[in-house]
């Protein structure tokens, strides 16, 4: 089945550059694992990307994609890249594409879960940089995320089941991008445990009375 909410264009790019962080480059690597149409967009700007080093001021583009390449390519410095590779099979329900498996010390179940609200479990991701967050997020079917705000943007991709928020469904592959202005309250749909990778950035920042009473839960 093919995702049909994607990163951003400027993820994308920033990715194919390698100047962006290294939670995102998790989630967008992973995405990139079960997303053919996205691996072609980072095929093409990596093929950019090395288009203007062999023939500097004759790549045929035009300026402002060209200012946007050379902007990124000053910042490849020390970027992480995550080796991109096929979906691998786990032996559970769940398959971790490889880029995330390669993150985590154990099978799905086995990793240490925190309980951040009712059917609400998450564990967070060690990585190299400081920066965004990353984890997973378990989420019992049926069960509504208490409505929160964002102080920085989070992404999140699912992995298994789906949710549905104000701005549509999401299934396994599908990546929801939401930046400081969006108040949402997910739902896992019913049927299936929620999981999802999330990176946030800043806070999360629970409204209304049952987030207030979880918000100590709520710092990843
Ligand atoms: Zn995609």
């Amino acid at each position: 089945m093919n995702a049909s909410h994607h990163p951003s264009d400027d993820l994308l790019w920033s990715y194919a550059a390698g100047s962006l962080d290294e939670p995102s480059s998790i989630l967008i690597a992973t995405h990139l694992s079960l997303c053919p149409a996205c691996r072609a967009v980072v095929a093409k700007a990596e093929g950019m990307g090395g288009e203007l080093f062999e023939n500097s001021g004759t790549a045929d583009i035009d300026a402002g994609s060209l200012d946007a390449v050379l902007a990124r390519l000053d910042e490849t410095e020390e970027a992480p890249r995550i080796a991109l590779e096929t979906v691998g099979e786990e032996a559970e329900s769940v398959s971790v594409p490889r880029p995330l498996k390669d993150y985590l010390p154990g099978s799905i179940p086995s990793l240490s879960w925190r309980w951040l609200g009712p059917g609400v479990h998450y564990t967070a991701i060690k990585t190299e940089a400081r920066g965004p967050k990353v984890g997973l997020l378990r989420i019992a079917p049926g069960t509504k995320v208490p409505m929160h705000g964002h102080s920085g943007n989070e992404m999140t991709m699912v992995l298994a089941g789906g949710y549905t928020d104000a701005t549509g469904n999401y299934q396994r592959g599908d990546v929801e991008a939401a930046d400081d202005g969006l108040v949402h309250q997910p739902v896992a749909d019913a049927g299936e445990e929620c999981l999802c990778l999330v990176v946030t950035e800043g806070e999360l920042q629970p409204t209304g009375m049952i987030a207030k009473v979880l918000q100590p839960f709520f710092r990843f």
